[in-house]
């Protein structure tokens, strides 16, 4: 429920088109962009997140394969089908759903994967080509955010960006990709001193942190554009659980414009994947093509 006028950046058509770009850019090479995703265990959330995004990869004319491993895989066995599609030139990007089991470290499964495959963006080389400025697969939500603000018109360039929240996924990528695109950025955190002071200085506000309504309507400059990232589920009024938004809903009588949970954000992450899986196939063809001129 939304009280005031700001508006709404609703997240399906921008995703949408996102979608309708990658599709129009794989159809144009010799064969369809092919993501693989590896899913290890059965943890609800993952296996709805893996099938949700295979499917949205049919839709983009792209192909995928999903190999679900059990959840005693060892470590060294993950290790090796990495290893595998990376060798495999009939492969373009990989996606290791996260979280793995205990029993497996992230960092060296992350590490393994082909910098030019890494279709999340997490891979180090890819987090050092976005924050040296070079092109880089960029994780997607943060991708996606950037994708929606050029889709709604929102200019980014000169315009004083804060995001509250520093993680791998979001707030650190965004930040490297706000600054690329000419955004003067501030990062505020848990450790962060009179937040409100730092967000009211914000033309664009960016909030992923994973807390139901902690922006509220006197942490935001009248005119503002806020990107709601968080994803929280709370028992509402009427007992039922929902899901709701880093932001109070009264921000949007001092906003110009906000993205509303669900329908926002979450939309743009599972479009930018398959962006980011036709960029891996281009970087690909263009390397081996590369290769042959040289
Ligand atoms: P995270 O837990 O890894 O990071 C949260 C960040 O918030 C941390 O950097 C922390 O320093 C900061 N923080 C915590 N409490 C704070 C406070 N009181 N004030 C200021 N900063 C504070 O979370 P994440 O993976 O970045 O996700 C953030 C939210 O975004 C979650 O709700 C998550 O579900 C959601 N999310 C949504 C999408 C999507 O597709 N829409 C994708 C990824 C994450």
């Amino acid at each position: 429920m939304t009280t005031g006028t700001a508006t709404r950046l609703a997240g399906p058509p921008a995703a949408e088109a996102v979608i309708a770009t990658a599709s129009a850019q794989a159809a144009g090479l010799p064969t369809p962009p092919h993501l693989v995703i590896v899913r290890v265990g059965d943890d609800p959330a993952s296996v709805s997140y893996v099938r949700g995004k295979a499917k949205k990869a049919g839709e983009a004319g792209l192909r995928s394969t999903v190999h679900a491993l059990p959840e005693a895989t060892p470590q060294a066995d993950l290790l090796a089908l990495v290893a595998t599609l990376n060798a495999d030139p009939d492969v373009h990007g990989i996606l290791v759903q996260l979280p793995l089991p205990a029993h497996i470290a992230e960092e060296p499964v992350l590490e393994a994967i082909d910098p030019d495959k890494d279709v999340d963006g997490l891979h180090p080389v890819n987090v050092g080509r976005l924050w040296s400025g070079r092109p880089a697969l960029a994780p997607c939500t943060p991708a996606g955010i950037m994708a929606m603000l050029a889709h709604y018109g929102v200019a980014v360039a000169g315009r004083r960006v804060v995001i509250v929240g520093r993680s791998r996924l979001v707030g650190r990528p965004l930040a490297g990709l706000m600054l690329a695109a000419d955004a003067t950025v501030t990062v505020a955190h848990s450790r962060t001193r009179d937040l409100a002071a730092i967000t009211r200085s914000a033309d664009i506000l960016v909030a992923a942190v994973g807390r139901a309504h902690l922006i509220t309507p006197d942490m935001v400059a009248p005119g503002a554009v806020v990107i709601d990232v968080g994803i929280n589920r709370v028992v509402g009024e009427d007992g039922k659980s929902h899901l709701t938004g880093d932001v109070h809903p009264h921000v949007a009588a001092v906003a110009s414009a906000l993205t509303p949970v669900p329908g926002g954000v979450g939309p743009m992450t599972v479009a930018q994947l398959m962006a980011n899986t036709v960029q891996a196939a281009e970087r690909q063809r263009s390397g081996a093509l590369g290769e042959l001129l040289r």
